[in-house]
């Protein structure tokens, strides 16, 4: 494999490290004591802190400590919620699409629930009913978003979901890109550079595809204490032939010449994978087509 150091449309050959801030984000206090780091952006924090102002709900101050200085890691309270990196003026369009289509905030929706919801917005948008592929598309991703099986999704998991959809919808994928953080773009190039590329530092469309979905491994799929890895490794893995074969109605019968991706492409083919990944919650936010 040939690896082009410079050149206009290849990345750098190394990936960068990015530098921690060195001061817990919430006492401002430098202490010998260990600092947790988000692995989206470059603040620390203190264990104790985070506990104090109550960031650490039930259950997660363990898997903070378990995953925070793994290759998995944790993301900060400011990372995790997805809804933060909304305009007020987005925040109040979504709030207003929830009130027209008998969304109740702060509650779970059922598959049901879930469906309603995206046949009205479908029908506002499109003004037609949602096809039969589209209500598939709709069942999986309520399916991501409900990776234990229970039935029903969780608010924080929905309003992630519809946040960052909300997003791929209204900005430019250019300015998607300047929501990553340094630490999500390096994680990019690293995964790039791990593929197989062709002489001219392309990648294949399937291993930018299987990229899409590999950035929501949060949890490593074979840690013992975490029990929700293994149900979150599941249905992603599953293949859908009924899928498949409602998709090829959607295309053209000829068969497509194999793309090939460079590395601008490449990121912003991936960045709203890469945003959607952010919370530590182990639902697929945005679940990856085909
Ligand atoms: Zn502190
Ligand atoms: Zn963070």
């Amino acid at each position: 494999m040939r690896v082009r150091v410079c050149g206009g449309d290849t990345p750098h050959a190394r990936p960068r490290q990015v530098t921690n801030d060195e001061m817990c984000e919430i006492c401002e206090v430098w202490t010998a004591e260990s600092l947790f780091p988000c692995r989206v952006c470059t603040r620390v924090y203190h264990d104790g802190c985070l506990r104090r102002m109550g960031y650490l709900p039930q259950g997660s101050a363990a898997e903070l400590t378990e995953t925070a200085h793994t290759e998995t890691g944790w993301s900060c309270y400011y990372c995790d919620n997805l809804n933060l990196l909304l305009t007020e003026e987005e925040m109040y369009s979504l709030m207003e699409t929830f009130r027209q289509c008998h969304i109740i905030p702060d509650t779970c929706l059922t598959l049901d629930d879930f469906l309603a919801y995206k046949h009205l917005v479908h029908k506002r948008q499109f003004e037609r009913p949602m096809g039969e592929a589209q209500e598939e598309r709709a069942t999986l991703q309520f399916g991501a978003l409900d990776p234990d099986k229970r039935g029903h999704v969780e608010w924080a998991d929905f309003l992630s979901h519809e946040s960052i959809q909300l997003l791929q919808k209204l900005r430019p994928q250019n300015s998607l890109l300047h929501l990553l953080t340094a630490k999500e773009r390096e994680r990019a190039r690293t995964a790039f550079l791990a593929l197989p590329r062709d002489p001219d530092g392309r990648v294949s469309q399937a291993e930018c595809r299987r990229a899409q979905l590999a950035w929501f491994r949060k949890h490593p799929p074979d840690a013992p204490s975490c029990n929700v890895s293994i149900s979150h490794v599941g249905p992603m893995s599953e293949s859908s032939p009924s899928s498949a074969s409602s998709k090829s109605q959607d295309k053209a019968p000829e068969q497509e010449e194999p793309r090939l991706v460079d590395w601008p492409s490449f990121l912003s083919e991936n960045v709203a994978y890469i945003l959607a990944a952010r919370p530590n919650s182990p639902a697929v936010h945005l679940k990856p087509q085909g």
